[in-house]
This record gives C-alpha cells, sequence and structure tokens, in this order.
C-alpha cells in the first residue's frame, strides 16, 4: 500500500465538494432573494386602501347623484336650498383634494388622465355652485339647482365611466400582480427544489466522503500496522546484525576500537583488546596515547589519519603493562553523523622476534657470534662520527692470529675454527662493552675502542695480546693448543678520517707487526705533526 492507493483519488473529490457547497449557497441566495421579493409584493397588496380610486370615484358618483336628486326635490319644491347647500359641501368635500386619499389618485394623474380631467372640472362646477349658493342660499337656490340640472347629465355620465375606467384599472392592477406574483411562486419553488435538491446531493457527497474516509482511515492504520510490524521486524535483523558483528569482532584475535574522532569516548571495543590493555571492563574513554605506548608513533597516528583520513600497519607498541608490538591500522569514517576512528590491530611479536633474530643474524659472524664486517663498519663509524662530535679520541685495532694456516693445516679445520672461537672470546672478555668489536674475515679481527688515548690503546691491545698468548685449548689427541695474535693499531687523533682509513692504518701498524716477528702489538706513528681539520679544530 503507497501514499498514491491511500491518497490518490481524494485531491479529485475536493472541487466537487466545494462546486456543491458553491450551488447550495447560490440557491440559498437566489431563493433568499426571490423570498425577499414575494415578500415586498405581498406587503404592496396587503396595503390599506388599495380600493380607494375606486372608492373615490364611486362616492363622488354618488354624491353627486344625490346633488341631482335634491336639485331635482328643490324645484319641485320638496327640498329646501339649504339641503342642496348640504349635499354640495358633501360633494365637494369628497372631491376635496387636501383629503388623505389625495394621494391615491396619483393614479388617476398618471394612468387615467381622462378620469382625472373629469374630476377636476366636476370640481371647478361643484366649487362655483358653493360660491353661488353659500351667501343666500334661499335666493340662489334654484338658480343653482337648474344648472346642477343641466350639468348633472353629463357629470354623471363622465363619474359612471370613471367608475368603471377605475375599476378595469384596479382589476388589470390586481391581474398584473398576481400574474407576478404567481410567477415569482414557480420561480421560488424551482429555487427550493434546485437548494434541496444540491442539499440532498451535498449531504450524499459528505455521506460518501466519509465513508470513504472511515475507509481509507482503515487503510492506512492497517499500513501502519503492517509498517510498525516490518520496521520492528528489520530492528530485530539489524540487533541480531549488530550483535553478529559484537560476537566475532569480539571472538577475532584482531583487536578491534572504534573511538570519537574529537573526544575519544568509546563506542565499541572488543575483548581482545579490552586483555591485551589488562582493562577491567570498556573504558568510557581511551585516548590514543593511552593506546599507544611511545608518543612519537602516537602523533605519527594521529598526523597520519588526520592528513590521510586512514593508516595502514604502522608497527607500534600497544599498551602499557606490559607493551606489545602490533600492527595497528585505522581510518577515519562516520558513524551515526559523528567522525570517528576506527583502529585495529593484531599481535607481531613473533615477527618481531624473528626479525630481530635474523637481524641479528645479519650483523653477526655465525661462528664467533662477533659483529661481521658490515655490521662493524656501521657501528664504528657511528661511533667514531659520535667521538668526532665530542672531540674526543678513540683507537682502531687490527688483530690477525699469527700462522694461522699452520694450525689448520697441522691439527684440522675443525680446530682452526676453535681458536678463531676462542681468540674472539678473549677479545670480549679483555675489552668493554662500549668497544665495537668484529671479525673481518678468517682469522682477522678488528676492534674500535672509544675514549682509548695512545698510551690507554696500547696498555689494552697488550692486555689482548697477552690473554690471546695465554690460552690453552685441549685437543682430543692430548695436545694442547697455543697461539699467538698480532695487534695493530692507530688514533683518531682529532682527524676527519672515515673508520675505513683508520683501518687501513691499523692494518698497516699489523703487517709492521707481522714483519717485525709477530705476538705483538705495533702502534702507527704517523708521519708529520696530526692536522686538525678547521671545523674541527679546539677551540684557542
Ligand atoms: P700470518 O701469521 O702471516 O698471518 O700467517 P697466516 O698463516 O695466519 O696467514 P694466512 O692469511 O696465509 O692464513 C689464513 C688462513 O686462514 C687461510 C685460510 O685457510 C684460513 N681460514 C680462513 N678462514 C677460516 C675459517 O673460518 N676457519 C678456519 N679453520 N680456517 C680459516
Ligand atoms: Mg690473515
Ligand atoms: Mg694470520
Amino acid at each position: 500500500m503507497n501514499a498514491m492507493e491511500l491518497g490518490g483519488a481524494h485531491p479529485l473529490r475536493l472541487p466537487s465538494v466545494r462546486w456543491l457547497l458553491l450551488l447550495v449557497v447560490l440557491m440559498a441566495v437566489a431563493s433568499a432573494t426571490a423570498l425577499w421579493l414575494t415578500l415586498q409584493q405581498a406587503r404592496e397588496l396587503g396595503r390599506p386602501n388599495q380600493h380607494a380610486d375606486l372608492w373615490y370615484v364611486a362616492s363622488v358618483n354618488s354624491e353627486l347623484a344625490r346633488v341631482r336628486q335634491v336639485s331635482h326635490q328643490l324645484l319641485a319644491g320638496e327640498a329646501s336650498a339649504q339641503e342642496l347647500l348640504l349635499r354640495l359641501e358633501v360633494l365637494y368635500s369628497v372631491l376635496d383634494k387636501t383629503s388623505a386619499l389625495t394621494s391615491l389618485s396619483d393614479r388617476l394623474h398618471h394612468q387615467l388622465p381622462h378620469t382625472a380631467a373629469t374630476m377636476r372640472e366636476l370640481s371647478h362646477h361643484v366649487d362655483a355652485w358653493l360660491h353661488t349658493l353659500t351667501p343666500r342660499p334661499s335666493a340662489s337656490g334654484e338658480r343653482v339647482a337648474r344648472d346642477v340640472l343641466s350639468w348633472a347629465d353629463g357629470l354623471q355620465q363622465q363619474t359612471r365611466m370613471a367608475v368603471a375606467d377605475v375599476h378595469v384599472a384596479v382589476t388589470e392592477e390586481n391581474d398584473a400582480t398576481r400574474q407576478s406574483l404567481h410567477q415569482r411562486f414557480v420561480l421560488l419553488s424551482a429555487l427550493l427544489a434546485g437548494l434541496l435538491l444540491g442539499t440532498a446531493a451535498l449531504i450524499r457527497h459528505l455521506a460518501q466522503e466519509a465513508r470513504r474516509a472511515r475507509h481509507l482511515s482503515r487503510t492506512l492504520a492497517q499500513a501502519n500496522q503492517m509498517l510498525e510490524s516490518r520496521v520492528a521486524e528489520r530492528t530485530r535483523q539489524i540487533e541480531e546484525g549488530r550483535q553478529l558483528l559484537s560476537f566475532i569482532l569480539d571472538a577475532s584475535p584482531s583487536d578491534v576500537l572504534l573511538i570519537g574522532a574529537d573526544n575519544s569516548e568509546v563506542i565499541f571495543i572488543n575483548q581482545s583488546l579490552i586483555r591485551r590493555l589488562n582493562l577491567a571492563a570498556p573504558p568510557k574513554h581511551l585516548p590514543k596515547s593511552e593506546l599507544l605506548q611511545d608518543p612519537a608513533q602516537c602523533q605519527q597516528l594521529s598526523d597520519e589519519l588526520e592528513r590521510y583520513g586512514e593508516v595502514g600497519g604502522l608497527e607500534a607498541l600497544l599498551g602499557h603493562n606490559p607493551p606489545t608490538w602490533c600492527s595497528v591500522s585505522a581510518r577515519l569514517i562516520e558513524v551515526d553523523g559523528r567522525l570517528s576512528h576506527l583502529i585495529w590491530s593484531f599481535d607481531i611479536t613473533p615477527h618481531k622476534r624473528l626479525e630481530a633474530q635474523l637481524r641479528e643474524l645479519a650483523a653477526s659472524d655465525p661462528l664467533c657470534g662477533l659483529d661481521n664486517r658490515r655490521a662493524f663498519l656501521e657501528k664504528s663509524t657511528a661511533l667514531l662520527e659520535h667521538c668526532r662530535r665530542h672531540q674526543q679520541d678513540c683507537a682502531v685495532l687490527m688483530l690477525d692470529i699469527d700462522r694461522f694456516k699452520s694450525i689448520n693445516d697441522r691439527y684440522g679445520h675443525a680446530v682452526g675454527d676453535q681458536a678463531i672461537i676462542a681468540c674472539a672470546n678473549a677479545m670480549r672478555a679483555t675489552l668493554r662493552d662500549a668497544d665495537v668489536l668484529g671479525r673481518l674475515g678468517g682469522e682477522e679481527f678488528a676492534a674500535l675502542l672509544p675514549l682509548a688515548g695512545e698510551r690507554a690503546t696500547r696498555d689494552t691491545a697488550e692486555r689482548l695480546r697477552g690473554a690471546v698468548e695465554a690460552i690453552r685449548i685441549e685437543l682430543e689427541n692430548g695436545d694442547t693448543l697455543s697461539f699467538t695474535i698480532s695487534i695493530g693499531t692507530t688514533q683518531l687523533a682529532n682527524r676527519a678520517t672515515l673508520v675505513e682509513d683508520l683501518m687501513i692504518e691499523a692494518d698497516e701498524a699489523l703487517y709492521r707487526a707481522k714483519a717485525e716477528g709477530r705476538n705483538r702489538v705495533v702502534n702507527l706513528q704517523p708521519l708529520g705533526p696530526r692536522q686538525f681539520p678547521e671545523a674541527l679544530a679546539p677551540p684557542a
């Protein structure tokens, strides 16, 4: 179930609700307007004096008839002039324009001008008759009666016509109003029917929407439930994966550490590293300075991580109690949005031990254990440089077993080897630990004696020569082998000389010792005064 399925149809329905609402509102407004107009018309119909004009004209007609009748009676002597005056005043009051009915005669003026003119004419006559009659009714009564009768027929005819006209006009007006009311009623009915239909459609639509909303809500709830169960399942899988990874990392012989790059907060540490660091429990923080013993290696790890984001196979001493040689690799990674350092390492102690053994083997003579020629040259070069820097004298000794070939020839190669070993042991025993000793090859040896002046050198060489002379090697055939060595020496004497040059000088002295009869020490006496190189000249 996706968002399209859940809400896809919904947006299409909103406009129809809006249109329906608009329609209903329009219908309601139209109905209200029509109702208001109808009410206005009904109020107009309900207005009093609807037939005032008719009453007015009819009253005038009937009063005129009475005036006419009284006029007849006056001439016949049956009525007095006073009675005629009274009827004329009544007629006048009916015709009076100042009465309350005046406004109603607007219709007469506008729709029935002929009737209005008749009324005006009658009014003129009545006015004139009253004028004549009022000062002396008895004197002018008969004259006025005759005048009335002379006009009465025509006027009576006109007022009757006026009554008919007004009656027709009022009836037509009422008919028009009735028809208009009927039309409005029909319109209002149609509008109300529309309003009813619109409201019904809206209610139906809203009911459908409510049903749809309920359905969508149920579907959404189901989808939510499904999603929650999938999230729970995924969370469980991730947790299991995390536990499996922790188990694997804990079971791994390699050390694994994950710490925050900025604060060294421990995010993960495996059991192997906890054991290696002799910790009782995983620490909260583990700075690299506590991880690596050597501050220089620690700095190198931090620098390379910062510069390249990773370090590979850095050989370093891990832990402090005791430290272990490990190959350390590290990488800058992001964990939960935080920069972190993933550091892993493994023990390379056997490898280091083997390496040391190989280095030892490569540097030492396999027969006697002294340094071989290469190692001797390396070490003595460094020591000579040290002596020169500190303006200390030192000596180089070259040793050679006398007539060694005859030992080999007489007792065999193995006995010759014994002699070589015995000579090396004598050198070790006689010379100091600070001296560098080496077997250059065959039965030739060399030694570099730091802090040894000419006299000390001679004494040491003599002591060594005597020590070798005193060696007695018991042979299998019962014989006892003894042998001697010759030694040539030379001094550094603050010269800018290489070890190889000093060895040549000592070899030259050795050659002289051999030439002078062997079993002796010869010190090379350099020709002429010794010159200090300018740079090495002692301060004045
Ligand atoms: P000199 O007094 O003049 O030094 O005479 P020398 O006999 O000692 O001199 P030489 O250099 O002629 O003899 C060296 C001999 O040492 C030759 C060689 O067979 C022998 N030799 C070289 N290396 C070894 C070794 O490792 N073991 C044994 N037993 N003999 C060796
Ligand atoms: Mg030799
Ligand atoms: Mg020799």
